[in-house]
């Protein structure tokens, strides 16, 4: 059955006694007893009851419903241990058992793809959400969430406000036996991954990907497919991924968002590659396993 996200997230106002699963979010980590699995509680109305704050539902997971809870900032490390302390007997745990962890070492557990990720990634961006969603952005006035779908409804001027996704593409570029990779100044020394960049307005996926791979790298790519895609919640992003053949030009990187640009052999491993459970890892793994090998010029 998988995670089914919900289509209306107003506060609850009750949550019925019986299990439920749920999402404890402070900021970008979440409270877990084990990384790859969300925390189940038998008594969802007592647990309820306990935590006196707005909490949501985000849908259900394996048809048991699953609610999520805004407990504040993640900054404050003496909070963290009072949550740890007050929701782990929920969960029939000691407080040592539970602790924070943050959303990449939940993606890195769940290998990106399990239901428990795809309800703690749409939990979080709807937290996040919903925590930057307090005033009209029209007339200032202090907004209404929707009964009826995931929107907030400003009550003086009627404007709807929806989740905002903001879609980025990522893209492979190979030359038969080779993968051009490049290294972004933020990344760890040493790791090298596929191009990736924001769809700006006014483009088609089609041209961003052309546009991102010539301004990153320098080259450019014929023969665009789609790969893949996925919800990206850092903080709120829908990734899809694309493969491209290289058409011309001489790799060079662009000096300001990457600092080196280079082929790659499936012979010769680059010293990192994106963690696994993301789609940079999704398209080094693809070439790995032959893609693009048939398609050099
Ligand atoms: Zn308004």
């Amino acid at each position: 059955m998988g995670f089914q996200p919900v289509s209306r997230a107003p506060d609850l106002e009750s949550v019925p006694d019986g299990p439920s699963i749920w999402v404890f979010l402070r900021g970008d980590s979440l409270l877990s007893q084990d990384p790859a699995v969300l925390p189940l509680v038998t008594d969802g109305g007592g647990l309820y009851r306990m935590l006196a704050r707005p909490v949501f539902t985000i849908g259900t997971l394996d048809g048991v419903p699953c609610h999520a809870v805004d407990l504040g900032d993640s900054g404050d490390a003496a909070g963290a241990d009072e949550w740890c302390k007050r929701i782990a007997p929920w969960l029939g745990q000691s407080g040592k058992a539970v602790s924070f962890v943050t959303l990449r070492q939940v993606l890195l557990a769940t290998a990106g793809d399990s239901p428990h990720w795809r309800a703690a990634s749409c939990a979080r961006h709807l937290a996040e959400w919903r925590r930057t969603s307090r005033y009209c952005g029209v007339c200032g006035t202090g907004l209404v969430m929707q009964q009826s779908d995931v929107s907030y409804v400003c009550p003086s001027c009627g404007q709807q406000w929806w989740p905002r996704v903001t879609p980025a593409v990522i893209v492979a570029v190979t030359d038969g036996e080779r993968i051009l990779l490049g290294h972004n100044v933020a990344f760890r020394p040493g790791l090298y991954a596929p191009f990736a960049g924001f769809v700006e307005p006014g483009e088609s996926l089609e041209e961003a990907c052309k546009r991102e791979v010539h301004e990153e790298s320098g080259v450019q790519i014929t023969g665009l497919a789609y790969h893949a895609s996925q919800h990206w919640p850092f903080p709120g992003s829908l990734m899809i991924a694309f493969t491209a053949r290289y058409a011309g030009g001489t790799p060079r990187a662009d000096g300001i968002e990457l600092s080196e640009v280079r082929w790659f052999g499936r012979d010769e491993a680059p010293p990192g590659v994106p963690g696994p459970g993301g789609m940079g890892r999704s398209l080094y793994d693809w070439f790995m396993r032959g893609g693009g090998k048939d398609e050099g010029r």
